[in-house]
């Protein structure tokens, strides 16, 4: 099955947008790229980039437009995303929008397909302040929704789950702000040209995967394989 474009998950934080990428990402066998775990790879090496993006992240705030761009553009210049690749956090500003627009030409992905995944506020709240990541292989937990079997360790690989430090409570809170503020007006820029399906991302991860592959085939069914 080839994907051939660039599917973007647009979202709040705690939407399940990583889930769901994972999930399409190893469907179609392209990259999943996470410009959030990109950073965080990039803290925990402790590069230049991790160095400006710590504070900022730590915040809640959004690291810089520039340095996202020179970023992700290095990234989906790579060979591996010539099939297809799937954005899961980028992008969240306009401009980060318009500036991937000639990229993607570039690299013959044409225009991306968006998915927004709705959530309410309270539950966000419930969802990110529950959540906890294996420090070995990434599965997510959720203390509350989707707890691991023993706790604080990892039912696949044994791994110490730890809380992201920006999901601590008034982290939470100022990660909503820069979503309403900053990318929601995202999802009005894709539905007026057309490549916007929003699907309803409080139901189970399952469902939310069934109504996600439907709007992938609707897709590839109006507008080809490429
Ligand atoms: P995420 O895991 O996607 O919620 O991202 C974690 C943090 O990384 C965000 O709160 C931002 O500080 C930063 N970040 C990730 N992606 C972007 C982006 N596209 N633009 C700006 N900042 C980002």
């Amino acid at each position: 099955m080839a994907l051939n474009r660039a599917l973007i998950f647009l979202g709040p934080p705690g939407a399940g947008k990583g889930t769901q990428a994972k999930r399409i990402a190893e469907r179609y066998q392209v990259p999943h790229l996470s410009t959030g775990d990109m950073f965080r790879d990039a803290v925990a090496c402790g590069t230049e980039l991790g160095l400006v993006a710590k504070p900022i992240m730590e915040r809640g705030d959004l690291v810089p437009d520039p340095i996202v761009m020179g970023m992700v553009e290095e990234r989906l210049c790579r060979p591996d995303c010539s099939g297809g690749v799937v954005l899961d956090g980028f992008p969240r500003t306009l401009e980060q929008a318009q500036r991937l627009e000639p990229i993607l030409e570039r690299c013959g992905l044409g225009k991306p397909w968006v998915i927004d995944i709705h959530v309410d506020d309270d539950v966000l709240v419930r969802r990110l302040s529950g959540r906890w990541t294996c420090s070995v292989g990434g599965e997510i937990y959720n203390v509350y929704d989707a707890p691991p079997k023993n706790a604080g360790v990892c039912d696949f690989d044994g791994g110490k789950l730890i809380q992201r430090l920006d999901d601590r409570p008034e982290v939470v809170k100022e990660r909503l702000r820069a979503y309403h503020k900053q990318t929601e007006p995202l999802i009005e820029y894709y539905r007026r040209q057309g490549l916007l399906e929003t699907v309803d991302g409080s139901a189970s991860v399952e469902r939310v995967s069934s109504a996600i592959a439907r709007v992938i085939e609707r897709a590839q069914g109006r507008d080809g394989h490429l």
